[in-house]
């Protein structure tokens, strides 16, 4: 292998994945799995074809961070973790309070105690890497969702804070910023033609997203390639952000 291959291998890492059941949490896991880590996936349902991949998943409601700890905890069997992905997510487009108490405590309250776990499995002479999934919510205001674009918008900024708290450990905090994605988060805005060609129409590239767009972005955050840089964005969305007229 070549040194400038190394830089991106995760060969002898330990990385935890919340919502890695499918989507982008699942494309990311796989792909640190084909870099080289031992990768582990978390949400409160396991895919049911999951058989042949080399990724274990565990069932894990990132809401009971009692549980995130123990199957955490099982999975390293006393090593230390090198990487963790937040990408557990909801949104529920309402003004509702219950949702929005709902949508703050998995999008921002629980990357903040999973990221804390994680913190303290870390070993600092390996360094480590926590990457959260924010969204454009994090950068402008959408309608209807002022929850999901709230929580967006906080947990930006927890990362920002976790990378000033937790760099004198070697750990690195950053948000993978993802824009249009055609998942099953996705798929009631995809489905309609008018929302569909809309979003399509405001990227650049010309085209919605999909999870394995984001995977070389995540290998690069995860690895010792990105060893000196935290506290930052990298935006996934064919040009959504950076595009002046649509
Ligand atoms: P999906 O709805 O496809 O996947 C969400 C994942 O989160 C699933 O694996 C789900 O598993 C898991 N999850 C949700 N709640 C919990 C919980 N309480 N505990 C454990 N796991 C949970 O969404 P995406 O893949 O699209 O989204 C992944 C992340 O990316 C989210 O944070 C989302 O906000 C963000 N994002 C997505 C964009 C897109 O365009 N798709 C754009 C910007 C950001 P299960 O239901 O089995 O628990």
């Amino acid at each position: 292998m070549s040194s400038y291959t190394d830089l991106f291998s995760l060969k002898g890492r330990n990385a935890v994945v919340t919502g890695g059941s499918r989507g982008i949490g699942l494309a990311i896991a796989d792909g640190l799995f084909d870099a080289g880590a031992r990768v582990l996936t978390l949400s409160r349902s396991v895919p049911p074809n999951n058989t042949g991949s080399g990724v274990s998943c565990k069932m894990c409601d990132v809401l009971d961070i009692g549980s995130f700890d123990l199957v955490v905890k099982d999975f390293l069997a006393g090593e230390s973790l090198d990487i963790l992905i937040n990408a557990a997510g909801i949104t529920h487009p309402s003004g509702s309070l219950d949702d929005f108490d709902k949508t703050i405590a998995t999008n921002l309250r629980a990357p903040f105690l999973t990221s804390s776990v994680a913190a303290s499995l870390m070993n600092k002479d390996r360094g480590g890497s926590i990457v959260n999934i924010t969204s454009l919510a994090a950068w402008r205001g959408f309608p209807n969702n002022p929850a999901y674009v709230a929580s967006k918008g906080g947990l930006s900024q927890l990362t920002r804070a976790l990378a000033y708290d937790l760099g004198a450990k070697g750990i690195r905090v950053n948000n993978l910023v993802p824009g249009y994605i055609l998942t099953d988060m996705t798929a009631k805005s995809w489905s309609d033609p008018f929302i569909r060609s809309e979003r399509e129409r405001q990227t650049m590239l010309g085209r919605w997203g999909n999870p394995r767009d984001l995977v070389g972005a995540a290998i690069f955050l995860s690895s010792g390639a990105s060893s000196y840089i935290t506290g930052q964005d990298i935006v996934v969305d064919g040009g959504w952000l950076a595009k002046g007229l649509a």
